[in-house]
C-alpha cells in the first residue's frame, strides 16, 4: 500500500538546513554510518526512508524538522502529510493521522497517538527547546542528591533498563522478548512488534497468550523480583517525594517493592479484562483467573458476558467457534497466520489461535496496551497535572524511543530539573540537566541510593 508520506519533502527541508544523509538518518532513529548513505541524491534517501517507513518514530520525525528545519507545526504537518491544508485549528490534525493510507508498520505508531497525546505533542512542538541546569552538571559535587533532597514532587519516568536485572527479558536487544518472539513464532520474525497488534491477536491469539503465561509464571514463582531501581523510587515515595512513577514495564514489579504511586502506562500482564469491559464491567482480574483456558489451550472467556451475551452477535459466537476448529484463522487472517511450527493440534487449539469472532464477545485478555489501543484512563486523568507540578525529573532505564510515553517529559516546565540514568545516551530531542550513564542499578546503588 502506498505511504502518503512525503519523504522527498522530509528530506529536502532537513537538508535545506544542512544537514548530511547520514544525520537525516540518524535524526530519524536509523542507527548507521555507512558512508555509501551520503553519496545518495535526496530523491534515493527519500526512497530509503519510504523503504523503511515503519522504523521511523513520527514523534523523531516531528522533532527532527522542529529541530533540524525550524519549522512550525503546521509546516511540519504540511511536510510529513501534504493533504492537511486549510485544517484549522492544527490541533485536529493529528488525532486524525491515523486513519490516514499509510504503510501497515507506521500506521501502528501513528494510531498510538491518541487526540489526548497529540495535543499534548503539539505543545511540545510548540515549546523551544529547554535549557539545562548548568548547576546539575556538576554531578560531582553531588548536585543530583542534593537536587533530590531539594525536591518534593518528583516524577520518575522508567523503561525495561529497571527490569533488565530482575530476570525479565527487554523487548529490542538481542535475546530480548522480540528476538524470542521471532525464534518461537516463525510468521512474526519479520514483524515480531506483532504480538502486541490487536489486528494480529484476533488472528491468531496463541503467542500473545503464550507470552503472558510464561510472564505471570515468573511473577508468580518469584523468579522476577524487583531491582535496587524498584526500591529506590520506593524509598522515594517512602519519604513523601514521588509524585508519580510512570513506568512502560508491564511487569508491576514496581508494586512487589512497595511503590503505589505508578502507572503501568503500557498496562501490564498480571492482570485481565474482558475485551467488553466497558459493558460488562469486567475489568482487572487477577491473571491467574485465565489460566485454566489457557492451559486447555482455549480462549479465555468473559464468564458475565457469556451469562448474557448480547442478543444480536449469540449466533455469530457459536458459529465462529464452530468454524475455527481447523480452519486456523480463516478470517482476515494472513495466509501465515496459526501455521508456524509447534502449533498445538485440535480444536481447542484452533479455537484458542482466533479470537477474530469472538473479540465482540467478551474474551478476557492481558491488560497491556496494544498497538492501536489508546493508553490506560488513569494515564491521562494524571499526566497533565502531575507534568504541571513535578518538580524534579528523573528518567530511568529507558532510551525514549516509545510513544507517547516519551512525549511526557517535554510537558514538564522547562525549568524543572531533568536528569537521565540509562546504560546510554537518549534519542536527540531530549536535553537532560544531568546524564549518570551504566547500569542502573549500579548507578542507583552507588550514587543514590543512600539519598
Ligand atoms: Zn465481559
Amino acid at each position: 500500500m502506498a505511504s502518503t508520506l512525503d519523504f522527498v519533502g522530509v528530506v529536502t527541508a532537513l537538508k535545506a538546513k544542512g544537514e548530511s544523509n547520514t544525520s537525516v538518518l540518524q535524526l530519524l532513529g536509523f542507527q548507521t554510518e555507512n558512508p555509501v548513505m551520503d553519496s545518495l541524491l535526496p530523491i534515493d534517501l527519500a526512497g530509503v526512508l519510504s523503504h523503511n517507513a515503519a522504523n521511523i518514530h513520527p514523534g523523531r520525525l516531528f522533532m527532527a524538522l522542529r529541530d533540524s528545519a525550524g519549522l512550525d507545526i503546521f509546516d511540519v504537518l504540511r511536510t510529513v502529510v501534504p493533504k492537511v491544508d486549510g485544517v484549522d485549528p492544527p490541533i485536529v490534525v493529528l488525532p486524525q493521522l491515523g486513519p490516514l493510507p499509510l504503510d501497515e508498520g507506521l500506521r501502528d505508531r501513528i494510531n498510538y497517538l491518541p487526540p489526548q497525546l497529540a495535543a499534548m505533542a503539539i505543545d511540545g512542538l510548540l515549546n523551544p527547546p529547554r535549557q539545562r541546569d548548568a548547576a546539575l552538571q556538576d554531578f560531582a559535587g553531588g548536585a543530583v542528591a542534593a537536587a533530590i533532597e531539594g525536591a518534593s514532587k518528583i516524577l520518575v519516568l522508567t523503561g525495561a533498563g529497571i527490569s533488565t536485572s530482575c530476570g525479565i527479558p527487554d523487548f529490542r536487544s538481542a535475546g530480548g522478548v522480540y528476538s524470542i518472539v521471532g525464534d518461537e513464532f516463525p510468521e512474526l520474525r519479520d514483524r515480531p512488534e506483532k504480538l502486541f497488534s490487536i489486528d494480529y491477536f484476533k488472528q491468531n491469539a496463541r503467542p500473545f497468550f503464550e507470552f503472558n503465561t510464561k510472564m505471570v509464571n515468573g511473577l508468580n514463582s518469584g523468579t522476577y523480583r524487583p531491582s535496587v531501581c524498584h526500591r529506590f523510587i520506593a524509598e522515594l515515595e517512602r519519604r513523601g517525594k514521588l509524585l508519580r512513577q510512570y513506568t512502560q514495564n508491564i511487569d508491576t514489579l514496581e508494586k512487589y517493592a512497595g511503590v503505589s504511586r505508578f502507572i503501568a502506562c503500557h498496562g501490564s500482564f498480571a492482570t485481565v479484562s474482558c475485551t467488553r469491559s466497558d459493558v460488562c464491567g469486567v475489568a482487572g482480574q487477577d491473571a491467574d483467573s485465565v489460566a485454566e483456558a489457557l492451559a486447555a489451550s482455549t480462549i479465555p472467556r468473559c464468564p458475565k458476558c457469556q451469562e448474557s451475551p448480547p442478543p444480536s452477535l449469540n449466533k455469530r459466537a457459536t458459529e465462529a467457534t464452530e468454524a475455527t476448529e481447523g480452519e486456523g484463522g480463516e478470517a482476515d487472517a494472513d495466509a501465515d497466520a496459526g501455521a508456524g511450527p509447534g502449533r498445538p493440534d485440535g480444536a481447542a487449539a484452533a479455537e484458542a489461535n482466533v479470537v477474530c469472532e469472538l473479540f465482540d464477545q467478551g474474551v478476557l485478555k492481558h491488560d497491556i496496551v496494544m498497538f492501536g489501543e489508546p493508553l490506560p484512563k488513569e494515564f491521562f486523568a494524571n499526566v497533565q497535572e502531575d507534568c504541571s507540578e513535578a518538580d524534579l525529573v528523573i528518567v530511568i532505564g529507558t532510551s525514549l524511543q516509545v510513544g507517547p510515553v516519551n512525549r511526557i517529559i517535554d510537558l514538564v516546565k522547562p525549568d524543572v530539573p531533568q536528569i537521565l540514568i540509562n546504560r546510554e545516551v537518549v534519542a536527540p530531542g531530549h536535553n537532560f540537566d544531568s546524564e549518570l550513564l551504566g547500569d542502573c542499578d549500579e548507578v542507583v546503588h552507588l550514587s543514590l541510593i543512600h539519598i
